[in-house]
C-alpha cells in the first residue's frame, strides 16, 4: 500500500489545488463539507472521513485525477451508492474518495441492439424504470435498487434476486469504458454481442472492486419485458424437498422460472418477530419456505401452466402448503416477506451478515452444521438463514450478543471453515473488500491469488486504486 502524502505537506497542498482545478468547486469537497454518507458502506463496519471527496463530472476528469494521483502515489477509493457490505468503499486513512454521484446520465437506449448506455453513477432503479418505459427489462434487481449505482453493481459483479434466469451483472454487460490507474482511458464502449478479438478486457473491470481500473460508462444488456408474472409462497418439509422442488420447477417451467428464494424456519420466525410491517402468510411450524416466481410472455397460459406444475409438486409431496400471488399487490406482499429477511439485519442491533455459495446438494447439511458449530461457542446465538437457492447462494444472519461486531473474526472462522471444507465460496455476490480478504485463500488457490496479484501489479504498479481491498 503506498503512503499517502496527504494531508499536510506542501506537496499535498499542491496536489489538492491541482485536483480542485480539474473538478472545479462543484466537484470538490473537503472536511465538514463531506456528507456522512461518504464515510461508510451499508455494513457500517468501518467509518472514515475522506481527506478529500472528488466528484468528477465526466470521464476526462476521472482520467486527469488518476493521472495526477498516479504521479503523486496518492491512493484513491472509488464510491458508488455506498450500499456495499464488505467495507470496500469506506475510505482508509489518507485516501481520497472519488464519487460518481455527478455522472448520472442515461446516454442512450437502443431498441435494435437491446442495450442501454449509461454513466457509472446512474442508480439501478433509474435504469430499471428507463428500460420499463421503453417496454424492455433490465433484469438486475436487489434490495438496494434505489441507491446502488450501476458502476458499483458492475465493479462488484452484483447478484440479486433474478440471477437464476438472467445471470449475474457480468452476464448483463456488453461494453465498458474504464480509466486505468495512470489515467489511460480504455474505450470498450461498443454494443457488439459477438466480439472475439482476443482478451475480453471488460472482464478485468467487472467484479474487480475498483482495484484494476474505474468504470466510467457501460453498455448494458436489456431483455424483452415479460407480460406475465405469478408468484407462489410454499412451505416445504425438509431440505431434500427444497432441492427436489427446485429441480421440478426448473424442469417444468424452463426459462419462465425467474426466482427460487428460500427462507429457513429460523429466519421466518425472526421476520414474524422483528419486521412488523410484514404479516406472514402461513404457520411457523414448517422447516422451509420457498418463494417461486414465473415470468413469461403468454399471460393466458403462463398462470395455468404454473398452477399445474405447483399441483404436481404437491402431489409428489414436495409442498406442504402454498399461497398464490397473481395480482400485483399480492405479488408485492409475497416478495415483501423475502425482502424482510434482509431487513432483520437492521432490525436487530449488532447483527453480522454473511454471503456464501455452495452446491445445492450440500446446503441442507450446511444449514444444520453451521447452527451446531455456532451454538457450540455461543449457545444463545440468534441465527437466520435464507438465500437465492436457485443460484446456490445462502445469506446467514448471526447475532451472538452486544459484542457480535467485535467477535466477527471468530464467527467468520466458524462459518468459512465449513465453507472451505465443502469447497464453497466465501463470497457469492458481495465481493471480498476488506472484510473477507483474510479468508480469500479458503476459496481461491495459491496460484490463482498469485495471478490476481500479477494483474494488479501490471495494471496499477503504484498500487493507488482501492489499495488493501481483496488482498
Ligand atoms: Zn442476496
Amino acid at each position: 500500500m503506498p503512503d499517502s502524502v496527504l494531508p499536510s505537506s506542501d506537496a499535498a497542498q499542491l496536489l489538492k489545488q491541482q485536483l480542485k482545478k480539474i473538478v472545479g468547486s462543484a466537484g470538490y469537497r473537503e472536511g465538514d463539507d463531506i456528507d456522512s454518507r461518504n464515510y461508510r458502506d451499508n455494513m457500517g463496519d468501518r467509518s472514515c472521513v475522506p481527506v478529500i471527496l472528488l466528484r468528477p463530472a465526466n470521464t476526462q476528469e476521472v482520467s486527469a485525477i488518476l493521472k495526477l494521483c498516479h504521479q503523486a502515489k496518492q491512493p484513491v477509493a472509488p464510491q458508488g451508492g455506498m450500499t456495499g457490505l464488505v467495507s470496500a468503499a469506506a475510505p482508509l486513512d489518507g485516501e481520497i474518495s472519488l464519487s460518481f454521484e455527478r455522472m448520472k446520465k442515461v446516454v442512450e437506449v437502443d431498441r435494435f441492439t437491446s442495450t442501454m448506455t449509461v454513466e457509472a453513477g446512474v442508480e439501478l432503479q433509474t435504469i430499471q424504470e428507463t428500460a420499463d418505459s421503453s417496454d424492455m427489462l433490465f433484469p438486475l434487481d436487489l434490495g438496494a435498487r434505489g441507491s446502488c449505482t450501476i458502476g458499483g453493481n458492475i465493479s462488484t459483479n452484483a447478484g440479486g434476486n433474478r440471477v437464476i434466469r438472467y445471470g449475474m451483472t457480468r452476464d448483463l454487460v456488453v461494453g465498458v469504458e474504464a480509466v486505468l490507474a495512470d489515467g489511460t482511458i480504455i474505450d470498450g464502449l461498443h454494443k457488439l454481442r459477438k466480439n472475439n478479438t482476443g482478451y475480453d478486457l471488460k472482464q478485468l473491470f467487472i467484479g474487480s472492486e475498483g482495484t484494476l481500473g474505474l468504470i466510467t460508462k457501460a453498455v448494458i444488456k436489456l431483455s424483452p419485458k415479460p407480460s406475465s408474472q405469478v408468484v407462489a409462497f410454499c412451505a416445504v418439509k425438509d431440505f431434500d424437498g427444497v432441492a427436489n422442488l427446485l429441480v421440478h420447477m426448473q424442469t417444468k417451467l424452463g426459462s419462465n422460472l425467474s426466482a427460487f428464494e428460500v427462507i429457513w424456519n429460523n429466519t421466518y420466525e425472526l421476520i414474524d418477530e422483528y419486521v412488523p410491517s410484514v404479516s406472514i402468510p402461513m404457520a411457523k411450524d414448517h422447516q422451509f419456505y420457498a418463494l417461486i416466481e414465473s415470468m413469461g410472455s403468454n399471460p393466458e397460459t403462463d398462470k395455468e401452466q404454473f398452477l399445474e406444475v405447483l399441483n404436481e409438486a404437491t402431489e409428489l409431496g414436495l409442498i406442504e402448503d402454498a399461497v398464490l400471488g397473481d395480482s400485483q399487490s399480492h405479488i408485492d406482499k409475497l416478495w415483501a416477506i423475502r425482502d424482510a429477511a434482509a431487513e432483520i439485519f437492521s432490525a436487530i442491533r449488532n447483527m453480522h451478515a454473511y454471503d456464501v455459495s455452495l452446491n445445492v446438494g450440500d446446503m441442507g447439511y450446511f444449514g444444520e452444521q453451521v447452527e451446531k458449530d455456532l451454538r457450540l461457542k455461543w449457545p444463545e446465538a440468534i441465527i437466520g438463514l435464507f438465500g437465492h437457492i436457485g443460484d446456490g447462494n445462502i445469506h446467514i444472519l448471526v447475532h451472538v450478543g452486544a459484542d457480535t461486531r467485535k467477535l466477527h473474526r471468530e464467527i467468520d472462522e466458524v462459518i468459512y471453515s465449513l465453507i472451505r471444507d465443502l469447497k464453497g465460496s466465501i463470497s457469492a455476490e458481495h465481493g471480498i473488500g476488506i472484510m473477507k480478504k483474510e479468508f480469500l485463500a479458503y476459496s481461491k488457490s495459491e496460484s490463482e491469488i498469485a495471478l490476481m496479484k500479477a494483474l494488479k501489479h501490471a495494471m496499477d504498479p503504484e498500487g493507488i486504486l482501492n489499495p488493501g481491498r481483496i488482498f
